[in-house]
């Protein structure tokens, strides 16, 4: 079975975060392992409240699981805070990790921001050793500075962020308002992957699930484009799948 690796937050309501990951690797038959960077306490309405991990408690995650187990993939999503984020890489690069997969998480759908602002130039040089990152618009406008409305402007942004050193780019659509079309940026191509909005609140944790997704694929020896395909797929059906829960936003549903 292929081995992979989360490096991210929990989330305690069970739909983002290290919990979704888990959920989509088990779902996509390949093992899943995790290193925890922060706690969150939050539910269906929002976050209530976040711990961070000390950076030695993140080392000592990482180099127990590289220095035992051969990770096939590794996903990384909320990570916090520079020191974290500085630990993340350097170990990485120590361990050769392969097939790096980055989340560049920055603020929750409820407007919690999981990243420090001060860390963003630290999340540059993680996105610079990964095979790909897949800012949703947010995020992709934080790191170009670009305003994004059209198609050509998330192609302009893709082509940005490929200059910060990173393999491949995925600009997720799923923010704008009438579709869900996605663009990824490989090989210097671009491959446009359409997609249409479901009608549904419930869209919690689509980025982590999204990303966990891509990472399980890759791990299963499929290419970016093929596992950024097969992805796509899962999550469309994922928030076709969601359901409520609670009194606010409900999770994506991992249908085997
Ligand atoms: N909590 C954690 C720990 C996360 O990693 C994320 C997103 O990556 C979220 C919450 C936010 O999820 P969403 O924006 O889908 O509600």
């Amino acid at each position: 079975m292929k081995k992979v690796l989360t490096i991210a937050g929990s989330d305690s309501c069970g739909g983002a975060g290290i919990q979704a990951d888990i959920k989509t690797m088990d779902a996509l038959g390949v093992y899943g392992m995790s290193v925890i960077c922060a706690v969150t306490a939050q539910n269906t309405m929002g976050v209530e409240d976040v711990q961070d991990m000390t950076p030695d408690i993140v080392r000592a995650q990482i180099d127990a699981i590289f220095t035992d187990i051969e990770v096939d993939a590794v996903k990384i999503g909320m990570v916090s805070s520079p020191e974290i984020i500085r630990v993340i890489k350097e170990r990485l690069i120590f361990y050769k990790a392969k097939k790096i997969v980055v989340d560049p998480v920055m603020v929750s759908k409820s407007g919690y921001h999981l990243l420090k602002k001060k860390a963003i130039d630290e999340l540059k040089g993680l996105i610079s050793i990964a095979d790909i990152v897949t800012p949703n618009i947010p995020e992709a406008e934080v790191l170009t500075g670009l305003n994004i409305i059209t198609e050509e402007d998330m192609k302009n942004a893709a082509k940005n962020i490929i200059k910060m050193g990173v393999k491949s780019v995925l600009i997720k659509g799923g923010h704008r308002c009438n579709d869900a079309t996605d663009i990824l940026l490989y090989k210097e191509n671009f491959l446009v992957i359409p997609g249409k909005k479901i009608d549904t609140e419930n869209t919690h944790g689509t980025g982590c699930t999204l990303s966990s997704s891509i990472a399980s694929q890759l791990a299963k020896g499929f290419s970016i484009k093929e596992s950024v395909i097969l992805s796509k797929k899962y999550i469309t059906k994922a928030i076709e799948n969601s359901f409520a829960l609670g009194k606010g936003v409900g999770p994506v549903g991992h249908l085997i």
